[in-house]
């Protein structure tokens, strides 16, 4: 389903699903090219969302083995993979790129085990999806130049683009592999030495790629990885003052306290934070088209997907008739066991995030939305102890109550209709989100005026969610700053040095 470049959304057909049975193995951090036996740090125990069952307890870092990791990517950035040449580092990137795919199954395995995603899409999209990555990025350091300046006369003035140094990566839980391959691609592709802290959730694919890391024969102390919880190992990291940059996917509250931490040192942060995007759907659009991305993008991965357009916005004219067919194709999800190759909508990732999904609902009837569909856990027979929702639905929400305002991270969704494009824009924008936004129209004009008056980091236009590494997307607003994807995201990896020759001699102030 995927070009094997990008993570494109857009796909709930039905495929084979061959799984391997894994035995996880690496449940400590990797530091310095290797696995350490045991940490300072307490135990982590992982639980698989679909089924309830306690899959592994894994070391968490704690203050010392931080330190040390900050250490052995200080000293990696400093040696060879810093003053390595770009041709021989993006060799490393594809030999990571080939390693993902050539374990594909294994890793999907287990990132199915830790998130309770459908093994399918994981498998054929961010496996693939994070290889994309690696090899774009190396891509992008064939075509990197310094720039020569026109400078003052009788200067030779240039700019070269250097690594920031360690880049400290922290990452949600949602797309761990994928967001993982995000980030440290860029990262490491500009000469960087990573530090990654995957979510208390989710560390095992993570923790996996310190394999591919030692397989593709990369220089020890180039990737380092952390597993533990953000209140600790997490603030660490952060505050430690031998990082660099710190790159953050994750929610807006953690999002603040992070840039706050990271301001004490003065270290630059990236913020790829959450949203609450609208999907716009005007009357003149291909309603048949629109009506099976709207179900799409607002309970693929259960929702939790931070660009999920969770605000449907349909013109009044067809918005009855436009939502009882969404509501219909809502209550057919097949929602269970995400290793059935049928299963569209897998497991909520915790029981935490569950009883968020659950206030939120509460709450969208306490103010009045009408539940059209949904609102309740789903009892898969085989599997009690699994954590399941059903896609569900509110019809008549009011724009300015709070499950229309803030991000749910599950698969609800909030419909509001509208009467004209001045009333859909105002709609739109009237959150404090500003991450994506979709919109649905045959009238070329009317997508450029949207376009030009949506608060957003990404606007598509009779689409879904589709996204390529060489597109840079970043949010507006709430949802965050800085970008991920494209030749922007690869400078950002580095600090700029003006250089200023003098050819001539001649001294101004002499
Ligand atoms: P979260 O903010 O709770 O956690 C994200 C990461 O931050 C985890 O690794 C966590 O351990 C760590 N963390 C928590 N507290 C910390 C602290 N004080 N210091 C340092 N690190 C800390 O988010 P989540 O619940 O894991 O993920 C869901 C959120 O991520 C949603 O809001 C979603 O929209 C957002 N998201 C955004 C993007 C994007 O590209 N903009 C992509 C995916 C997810």
């Amino acid at each position: 389903m995927s070009d094997g470049d990008s993570r494109n959304l857009f796909s709930w057909e039905d495929g084979e699903v061959e799984t391997e049975r894994v035995e996880i193995k690496r449940l400590t951090p990797f530091i310095g090219g290797r696995y350490l036996e045991g940490t300072s740090g307490d135990g982590l125990t992982v639980i698989n969302p679909a089924t309830g069952a306690e899959i592994a307890v894994v070391a968490a870092a704690g203050p010392r083995e931080v330190a040390e990791a900050v250490e052995a990517a200080a000293q990696a950035a400093r040696g060879s993979w810093g003053l390595m040449p770009k041709s021989e580092r993006a060799a490393y990137l594809r030999r990571i790129a080939e390693l993902l795919v050539h374990h594909g199954a294994r890793l999907a395995t287990i990132e199915c085990l830790d998130t309770g995603h459908p093994f399918k899409e994981i498998r054929d999209l961010d496996v693939s999806g994070a290889a994309g990555w690696f090899n774009y990025f190396a891509d992008v350091l064939g075509t990197l130049r310094s720039d020569v300046i026109e400078g003052v006369p009788g200067y030779f003035s240039f700019a070269v683009r250097e690594p920031h140094g360690v880049v400290g990566i922290i990452i949600p839980w949602n797309f761990p592999l994928f967001l993982l391959a995000r980030k440290s691609a860029a990262a490491l592709a500009m000469g960087n030495a990573v530090v990654i802290k995957p979510a208390e959730e989710t560390p095992l694919s993570t923790l996996e790629f310190g394999e591919i890391c030692l397989e593709a024969g990369l220089p020890s102390g180039v990737v380092n990885i952390i597993p533990g919880e953000g209140e600790t190992t997490g603030r660490e990291l952060v505050g430690h003052p031998g990082v660099d940059l710190v790159t953050f996917t994750g929610s807006v509250e953690v999002g603040r306290e992070v840039a706050s931490r990271a301001g004490q040192n003065l270290t630059p942060v990236v913020l790829e934070l959450g949203g609450k995007s609208p999907n716009i759907v005007f009357a003149d659009a291909d309603l048949e088209a629109a009506c099976a991305s709207s179900l799409f993008t607002f309970c693929s991965n259960q929702g939790q997907v931070c660009t999920a357009g969770t605000r449907l916005l349909a013109e009044a004219s067809i918005c009855d008739r436009f939502v009882a067919d969404l509501v219909n194709r809502a209550q057919r999800v097949r929602v269970g066991d995400p290793f059935d190759e049928k299963t569209q909508v897998g497991a909520v990732i915790s029981e935490r995030q569950m009883e968020r999904i659950e206030r939120y609902v509460a709450l969208g009837r306490q103010e009045g939305a009408k539940l059209l569909t949904g609102g309740d856990r789903y009892i898969l027979p085989t599997a009690p102890g699994g954590l399941f929702y059903r896609p569900t639905v509110f019809g008549d929400v009011d724009p300015k109550t709070t499950i229309a305002q803030e991000e749910i991270f599950g698969p609800v969704l909030s419909v509001i209709p509208f009467h004209d494009e001045a009333e859909a824009l105002a709609m739109a924008n009237d959150v404090p989100y500003g991450l994506a936004a979709f919109v649905w129209t045959r009238d070329l004009s009317r997508a450029h005026r949207m376009i030009e008056g949506l608060q957003a980091g990404s606007v598509v236009v009779n689409s879904t969610n589709v996204g390529r590494p060489s597109i840079p997307i970043g949010g507006y607003k709430d949802s965050g700053f800085g970008v991920e994807g494209g030749i922007e995201h690869a400078l950002s990896m580095t600090k700029l040095k003006a250089v200023q020759i003098n050819i001539r001699g001649e001294i101004p102030i002499l």
